[in-house]
């Protein structure tokens, strides 16, 4: 099939390569959907058709300083796929982890945070719009430091007898964001957009995707831009992120938490180096057709899909909670 083999390199090694993410997912599937009579399996390994398993002139290797003229002629051609780029062996896809790692490694937390370092505190926001008084706040101050523990809104709310809306809405303020509901909100799609252990330590619940372009991402009391961005990395949609009154937010988080996720694989590592190596590792022995890598916070996220129906409909979320997508929570040192 001389038109089929034509085909996929020039589309692999001119768009691929190219882009970068999001054009290797759109290429990944966009590859299959041309070949509806053939199903991926027989594409795969030793089931690929012969044409493409001969030596191509063109380079098609995603690591940018390769310096393979050819390809192993037993290495698969389609796989793996790490962020839209597929590598010709396991050294030059240990250099393009390398990069992903040193990319994510970079001091974004500060960058991202900046804007927000000098927040007006939420009582004072408060005051200034005449929803509490003087006495609410200073009581329910007080309250807090005899506590020593507890959240300003939440002391407000049970101290001082102020509506939990208009602590919600003096968040939203605060945090230059807006209110966000848990209307429309379904527990088991949810559940599959991030690792459970995010929602548990962050404090952040992915709400609902809106017109298969935006993720809502919901909060009780406080906005996460360093997630967000890495949530807007993974998923290829963008992230809206808001305030979510407290009780709602928590039987929503209850909800999903009953669900069906990806479970996350979670493992410590010395060092960024060995880091890149087990990742290779773990491209080169899953074979995933989409990959990426994501830090949130401490933990370096990857995300492997490894069969065409890992993929739903919207970004790049998965379909459906199974063995298809396989999630990796690695942290270094002992930062966990
Ligand atoms: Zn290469």
């Amino acid at each position: 099939m001389p038109f089929l083999t034509r085909k996929t390199v020039s589309f692999e090694s001119d768009t691929l390569a190219s882009n970068g993410l999001h054009a290797g997912y759109g290429a990944a599937w966009q590859d299959d959907a041309f070949r509806p009579s053939k199903p991926l399996a027989e594409l795969d390994g030793t089931g690929m058709p012969a044409s493409l398993r001969q030596p191509q002139t063109k380079r098609i290797c995603g690591h940018e300083e390769c310096a393979n003229g050819w390809v192993m002629p037993w290495r698969n051609r389609r796989r793996p796929i790490f962020e839209g780029q597929w590598g010709c062996s396991g050294r030059c896809v240990l250099a393009m982890v390398q990069a992903a790692v040193r990319r994510e490694l970079g001091d974004r937390d500060r960058a991202i945070a900046a804007p927000h370092r000098h927040r007006v505190p939420l009582g004072l926001v408060m005051l200034a719009q005449g929803w509490i008084t003087h006495p609410q706040l200073r009581r329910a101050l007080e309250a807090q430091r005899e506590s020593g523990t507890g959240r300003i809104g939440d002391w407000l709310i049970r101290e001082s007898g102020v509506e939990p809306e208009k602590v919600t809405r003096g968040l939203s303020m605060q945090w230059g964001c807006p209110v966000l509901t848990t209307e429309g909100f379904s527990p088991e799609a949810m559940a599959l957009v991030m690792p459970k252990i995010f929602v548990e330590t962050f404090g952040l619940l992915p709400l609902r995707v809106a017109g298969s372009r935006i993720l809502y991402l919901g909060s009780m009391d406080r906005l996460d831009a360093s997630v967000a961005f890495a949530m807007e990395q993974m998923t290829e949609l963008k992230v809206e992120s808001g305030v979510v009154e407290g009780e709602q937010f928590e039987a929503a988080r209850r909800r999903l938490l009953a669900c069906d996720g990806v479970e996350m694989r979670l493992e410590s590592l010395e060092d960024k180096d060995s880091m890149s190596a087990r990742i290779t590792a773990l491209l080169e022995q899953r074979q995933p057709l989409a990959a990426r890598l994501v830090r949130v916070h401490q933990y370096y996220w990857l995300r492997m899909w490894l069969e065409s129906g890992a993929l739903g409909r919207v970004g790049s979320l998965p379909g459906a909670a199974g063995e298809d997508v396989m999630d990796y929570g690695f942290t270094i040192g002992d930062q966990r």
